[in-house]
């Protein structure tokens, strides 16, 4: 630039000399002369220029805010950083990103100034930071961590679907698994991160047990007849200390139908979702005909002909959540064998009021003195309830007297069975109202309460047998 406005000056001087000294021949000629070799050497020398001025054209090349060399072209940089980029992604075998930029700005250098691609490589793996594209894994929204790629993840579920994705075969049922997926809403999304920010393999087992073992839920079990804490526990697979610890104020000796035990339930974060198609054979149940016979009582049945369960072949898709049955589409029932009906007798006579009623009515009044069960080093069979001489005792249920008279320890006692299994005794009476072959009816008076036999006070020793084998009184009569 300096050269090109200093011939223009030049030119200038050129016109005012001219201007200036019209009539002198020789001194215009001479002008002229220093004039055509001043723009001979002004060319010459803007030629040589330009030459020059392309030949040492260049960039110095930034990476951020870092001066890392000086090229002759852009391109020679982008491979550059494209190199350390590549060499970081085979290293960690993931996606990488570096954090800086790089900017040219045009400048002149010499050959022997330029910065190899080399240098370059190793000024840009001095001055970078990276981070890698990891994946976030969500589910319904929330996150589980960060990880490293998708095979990962898919380690964890894999884990998680494992226990579900046998499927239960035998010589009656056939099974196919056709699809397996999550309940839940999966998502994996792409994060930079820096290298190793990311679940490592001891966490990813850790994240498999925590998905297993959930989350613990309430929820309550109404109990039914026979079922203690300790059955309950094995039914829930938890254990009799966590039932105690999730019930404060309820006694588990004192367990009775319909009370309600809370109990804490894991519930597992993941769902794994199954679809089977199935082919089994089932047992089917058969009709059952009531005929009615009036020379039957009214609490007698008798099966006349015996009902055949029939078999099926079912055709069906099945969808289990973790493992247990949610949804069950019946494709195709093909019958290889009928049910037979099963006809049945029931009696329409009114019962003798003498029947066994199959319940017990309390067999006095009184108190209960002492219960069933050990006491003072032997075995108490019955119950005793406590009143005075004479108190009416009456049959508990329905029956024929099998025992009346004095029998050793009980004193005066009466025998009943009840002609279902069922024999009770009332013993220690005072005066004996039956005989042995009577009939007799529920709640009729059968003897007066005394003290007879082994007693050391007057009340009732009442006794129930099924099949001969003592049973705790308490159990029937309340
Ligand atoms: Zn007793």
């Amino acid at each position: 630039m300096k050269q090109n406005s200093s011939s223009l000056n030049f030119d200038d001087n050129r016109r005012k000399k001219t201007h200036k000294n019209k009539k002198n021949n020789n001194k215009f000629l001479s002008i002229i002369v220093v004039m055509v070799l001043a723009i001979t050497i002004a060319s010459v020398s803007y030629v040589s220029y330009s030459i020059n001025e392309e030949k040492t054209r260049g960039f110095d090349v930034y990476l951020g805010d870092n001066h890392i060399g000086t090229i002759r072209t852009e391109d020679l940089a982008h491979e550059a950083y494209h190199e350390v980029e590549e060499k970081l992604t085979n290293t960690y075998d993931m996606e990488v990103v570096l954090d800086k930029e790089l900017t040219f700005e045009p400048t002149h250098a010499k050959d022997e100034e330029l910065t190899e691609k080399n240098e370059l490589v190793r000024n840009i793996e001095r001055n970078i930071n990276f981070k890698v594209t990891a994946l976030e894994f969500f589910v319904d929204g929330e996150s589980f961590g960060i990880f490293k790629s998708e095979d990962e993840i898919n380690f964890v579920l894999d884990r998680i679907k494992e226990p579900f994705v046998n499927v239960i075969e035998s010589e009656t049922r056939k099974s196919v698994l056709t699809k397996v997926e999550f309940l839940e809403n999966i998502e994996m999304k792409p994060v930079e991160v820096n290298y190793g920010d990311f679940v490592n393999e001891e966490e990813m087992i850790q994240l498999v047990e925590t998905i297993q073992q959930g989350k613990e839920e309430m929820r309550t079990h109404t109990v039914e007849v026979g079922e203690s804490y300790w059955i309950i526990a094995r039914m829930y697979e938890t254990t009799v200390d966590e039932l105690i610890e999730a019930n404060p104020g309820q006694d588990p000796q004192k367990l009775k139908p319909g009370d309600e035990v809370n109990l804490f339930v894991p519930v597992p974060l993941l769902t794994v979702v199954t679809y089977e198609e199935v082919e089994y054979t089932e047992a089917t149940d058969y009709p059952t005909e009531v005929q009615q016979d009036s020379s039957m009582y009214k609490n007698q049945k008798k099966v006349v002909v015996k009902g055949v369960k029939g078999i099926s072949e079912i055709v069906a898709n099945e969808v289990k959540h973790n493992g247990i049955l949610a949804d069950r589409e019946i494709i195709e029932e093909i019958v290889i064998e009928e049910p037979k009906k099963e006809i049945v007798l029931q009696g329409t006579k009114e019962l003798p009021k003498t029947a066994a009623r199959g319940t017990f009515i309390v067999p006095t009044r009184g108190r209960v003195s002492s219960p069933y069960g050990m006491r003072g080093g032997s075995m108490h069979r019955g119950i005793d309830i406590a009143n005075s001489v004479g108190t009416p005792i009456y049959a508990a249920d329905g029956g024929r007297v099998t025992f009346s008279g004095y029998k050793g320890s009980y004193g005066y006692m009466v025998e009943i069975s009840h002609e279902n299994g069922y024999t009770t005794r009332y013993a220690h009476a005072s005066k004996l109202l039956v005989k042995s072959g009577d009939r007799v009816y529920q709640g009729q008076h059968i003897a007066n309460m005394g003290s007879t036999g082994r007693s050391t006070g007057s009340h009732l020793h009442f006794e129930v047998l099924v099949n001969g084998v003592n049973q705790n009184p308490s159990r029937f009569i309340y």
